[in-house]
């Protein structure tokens, strides 16, 4: 009879060892769509750092997580039950999937348009879930920075450390800086020539000071954005003391804020801030193209060369402008190095990597060093505090290994290529004083006049 139904096959029921909580069907379907070109593996840069290591292979590890989601979720496991899967096995592929720093170099070269980085991010948090995550120290992410509001460890009181007697923070205004942590507690020359610069070219700006909290890049690149909803929580905080401030614009000099700022803040909220995210390069650009910037100083015909921060480049597609700010400061040549913009090799310090894997970020920064020396760059400069920080360690290592052998490097050291960040640059060249708080205090109690750095010359 027509309607009577057809016994259906009984499917046996069973926990699949991997869940997907977080892994949307976007990203199964992103996993299945990988067809094992190979593409991938000629750019990733852990790859390269790890010699060709196949464990270490972004194509292999899509397919090898590939094969556990079809052991767990494919047609023989709806009908037999998800299969048993090795823990052991599992807990080595996480080892090698948190050895990657999430720099998307890998999606900008998918023939196959597989969105890595958030794919890779939502599968982190699944293993992490799972406690097979994340790599090393950076599990203390989440508990410091949702006890403290910072990674570092301060108390809020002192975000205000930073602010020199002669840089002017408004009241009220359109515009807010938002600083960030590194900035503020750990590399604070960058806060220091952000604020100089905009106090030089009258950009009134407000401060939450002990009102921010931090961006919570750490958490969320290392697939730890559930544990105590510390992303959340800091992004609601800072939106809503943003807009109570009524400004228009949020600057950000840093990369990974930036990136947070224009991806994750409107996605964790579910809508968009009521403020414009701006970097500052994008103001400096404008300023120099309406021909508003007068330089002070200048280099003595120097090389520069820019990095990509993936963050800023790769991740919001910020490229031109740091490279119009670079291209006009004076006495300085700017030269492209090789894998630039969509191509760039990362620095390696993201995703977790430099905290939880130094020396992997080191090997890769070291790789950016012999990209930048084989065009002869004297400084190398970019526009992100953790590029600044693991390039530079970088520099050193690679200057540690010739200067052996070099005895004119080793004597000059001097003539080290120097890796500074953008508006550390731009703040020396318009003559304007890059010395934080504390080295002033000292100089003032000693009587000493700040001095221009010795390789810029008066213009
Ligand atoms: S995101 Fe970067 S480091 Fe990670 S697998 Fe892709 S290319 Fe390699
Ligand atoms: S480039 Fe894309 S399609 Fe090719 S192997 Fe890598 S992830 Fe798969
Ligand atoms: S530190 Fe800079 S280059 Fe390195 S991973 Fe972060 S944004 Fe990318």
């Amino acid at each position: 009879m027509a309607d009577e139904k057809e016994p259906r096959a009984v499917i046996p029921k069973g926990e699949p060892y991997i869940k997907t909580d977080v892994i949307s069907p976007t990203f199964m379907m992103q996993y299945d769509a990988c067809t094992r070109c190979g593409e991938c593996d000629k750019w990733c840069p852990v790859l390269d750092a790890k010699d060709g290591d196949r464990k270490f292979s972004p194509m292999d590890k899509i397919s090898r997580f590939r094969s556990f989601m079809g052991q767990s979720y494919g047609l023989k496991a709806k009908l037999f039950g998800p299969k048993r899967l090795d823990e052991d096995d599992i807990q080595d592929f996480a080892d090698a999937f948190f050895h990657c720093s999430t720099c998307g170099v890998c999606a900008s070269v998918c023939p196959a348009g597989i969105n890595t980085v958030d794919m890779y991010e939502a599968t982190r948090q699944q293993l992490v879930m799972r406690d097979n995550g994340p790599y090393g120290k950076t599990i203390m992410f989440p508990k410091l920075i949702g006890e403290y509001r910072n990674p570092y460890l301060k108390d809020q009181k002192q975000r205000l450390d930073w602010i020199p007697d002669d840089v002017e923070i408004a009241e009220e205004a359109d515009v807010a800086y938002f600083a960030g942590c590194t900035a503020g507690f750990n590399q604070q020359v960058l806060g220091v020539c952000t604020a100089r610069v905009l106090n030089h070219l009258n950009v009134p700006f407000i401060y939450l000071g002990e009102e921010e909290t931090c961006c919570s890049s750490a958490i969320i690149r290392t697939g730890q954005p559930h544990k105590g909803d510390v992303p959340y929580i800091n992004a609601k905080h800072n939106v809503e003391a943003l807009e109570a401030r009524g400004v228009k614009k949020v600057m950000f000099a840093c990369a990974g804020c930036y990136r947070v700022a224009t991806i994750d803040w409107p996605k964790q909220l579910g809508r968009k801030p009521n403020f414009e995210v701006v970097h500052v390069a994008d103001l400096l650009a404008d300023l120099i193209q309406q021909g508003k910037i007068e330089w002070k100083k200048s280099f003595d015909n120097k090389i520069i060369t820019y990095h990509d921060p993936c963050h800023l480049g790769r991740h919001c597609g910020v490229y031109e402008t740091p490279r119009v700010v670079l291209d006009n400061l004076p006495g300085l040549k700017f030269v492209e190095m090789d894998r630039i913009k969509e191509l760039q090799r990362c620095c390696g310090a993201g995703g977790g990597v430099k905290a939880g894997i130094s020396d992997l970020a080191l090997d890769i920064a070291s790789e950016r060093i012999r990209d930048a020396q084989a065009i002869n760059a004297d400084i190398l400069s970019s526009c992100c505090p953790f590029c600044r920080r693991n390039i530079g360690d970088g520099r050193d290592n690679v200057y540690d290994q010739i200067g052996a052998t070099d005895y004119d490097l080793r004597d000059n050291p001097e003539n080290k290529m120097q890796v500074e960040d953008m508006i550390v640059l731009v703040a020396e060249l318009m003559g304007l004083s890059t010395k934080i708080k504390s080295q002033e205090e000292e100089d003032k109690a000693a009587g000493v006049e700040a001095e221009s750095p010795k390789h810029l010359i008066d213009l």
